[in-house]
């Protein structure tokens, strides 16, 4: 079996008290079975719970411990792909569409929690993407208008600018407002509990071994024998649902690694506690936390094998600690508490696999992969919602598994 997640993850060692579910033990009917306990799965079976749609969720190990756990959970419109890239890739109107939604996504989070009156500790936040390299000046400003024309929230930060607000200097930078930052476990953990209240059923430790389709229904089959006989099945089961994929699908697997300092007193030199990411590697970023600290990722390498992530958790640390060591000379005492390391999948046009699947009746696909996988697992949790409501969603075309972008 591959693990995807090693180390010390920061969310679930932090969380106590948190709800445990049982272990299915008879067989069941419902309308949907959403595989998969993550962030996605959770999501989906949240907005499927508004529709009173009977739904039962199956996790093999325990609620958001997946790359979940794993991930530092900046919410950003800005996916690593940059606007203009997009724009190459997948035409004007659909690459800015894609910005919007995810934009749109943290807007939906807010709502959520202010629906189930929790907090997860949920805030808004600044972002700062840097320029790291003074030759790509013009790609970033480019970059910039194009944002602006769309009526993104930003503005272009000289090197001059940047030297005051922070202890660091970089060229130039893109300041973008509207952006967000949570506790993805907590979030797993609230969304389930509205989903309860509204009649979802929802297993831990039960793993999907296979599904057949038996008169009118599929029958989902568990590790424990017991059976579901459900309408649809909604896979949240992020890369064990790659299998399914193969002929559709190339995913690229890149482990990053990450790191939560000790509980800080100071922030000199960090303007707002901002978000935090350099255009040379997208995949090193840096936000706050509720009770804090820095986390930050990065030093992202192909994913090898499980054992090869987590021989090198601590090295990787080691290398995260001195470049926040640089970017911040003035925080005294950055010292880490928690390392771990985690995998994410990258698809070919940077866009997650959403809809329906082209081979199996019935059978939905919300695979938020890539690095803003949390915006995308909420835009899927809704394509999925009205796929299955209304057979339409007008988006659903964007991220369809046989969309032409993968071609
Ligand atoms: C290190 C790292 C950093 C990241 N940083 C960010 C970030 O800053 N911002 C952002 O938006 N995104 C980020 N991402 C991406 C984001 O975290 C993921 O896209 C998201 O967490 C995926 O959630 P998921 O629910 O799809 O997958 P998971 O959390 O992996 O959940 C899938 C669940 O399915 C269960 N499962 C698998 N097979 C079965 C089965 N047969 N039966 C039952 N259950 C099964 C697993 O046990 C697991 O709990 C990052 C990812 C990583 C790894």
């Amino acid at each position: 079996m591959m693990i995807l997640t090693s180390g010390n993850t920061y969310w679930n060692s932090i969380s106590k008290g948190y709800k445990r579910y049982p272990t299915l033990n008879c067989n069941q009917e419902c309308d949907v079975v959403v595989i998969g306990g993550g962030i996605t799965g959770c999501l989906t079976a949240y907005y499927l719970s508004q529709y009173n749609i009977n739904t039962i969720l199956l996790e093999k190990n325990l609620i958001a411990n997946g790359s979940t756990a794993a991930s530092p959970c900046l919410l950003e419109y800005a996916i690593n792909t940059e606007l203009h890239n997009l724009i190459n890739l997948l035409g004007k109107e659909t690459a800015i569409r894609v910005y919007k939604l995810c934009q749109k996504s943290i807007d939906d989070i807010e709502n959520i929690l202010y629906n189930i009156r929790l907090h997860c500790d949920f805030q808004r936040k600044d972002s700062i993407y840097l320029c790291s390299d003074s030759n790509n000046e013009n790609i970033m400003k480019t970059e910039f208008e194009l944002r602006k024309e769309f009526n993104f929230n930003v503005e272009y930060m000289v090197k001059k600018e940047i030297e005051n607000k922070f202890s660091f200097s970089f060229p130039c930078g893109i300041y973008s407002k509207n952006c967000g930052i949570l506790d993805p476990f907590k979030f797993c953990h609230a969304l389930l509990k509205g989903s309860s209240k509204k009649n979802t059923k929802i297993y831990e430790n039960t793993s999907v071994v296979n599904f057949d389709y038996y008169s009118n229904n599929i029958r989902i089959n568990t590790n424990n024998d017991c059976h579901i006989y459900c309408k649809k099945i909604v896979f949240a089961n992020n890369f064990t649902a790659h299998n399914l994929l193969k002929d559709t699908s190339v995913v690229k697997l890149k482990t990053i690694y990450s790191m939560a300092t000790e509980p800080l007193t100071t922030y000199n030199g960090w303007y707002e506690k901002c978000l935090i990411r350099e255009s040379y590697d997208p995949n090193f970023y840096i936000r706050p936390t509720g009770d804090n600290r820095i986390l930050a990722c990065g030093f992202a390498d192909d994913f090898k094998s499980s054992n090869y992530c987590a021989i090198n958790i601590e090295r990787k640390a080691f290398n995260i600690l001195e470049k926040l060591k640089n970017l911040f000379p003035y925080i005294d005492n950055l010292k880490p508490d928690y390392c771990w390391c985690g995998t994410f999948g990258e698809t070919k046009d940077s866009l997650p696999f959403i809809g329906k699947h082209p081979k199996f009746p019935h059978c939905y696909f919300n695979l938020g992969f890539n690095e803003n996988g949390i915006c995308y697992s909420v835009i899927g949790a809704q394509i999925i919602k009205d796929l299955i409501l209304y057979n339409n969603n007008p988006d659903a075309n964007i991220f369809s598994l046989d969309r032409k972008s993968l071609k």
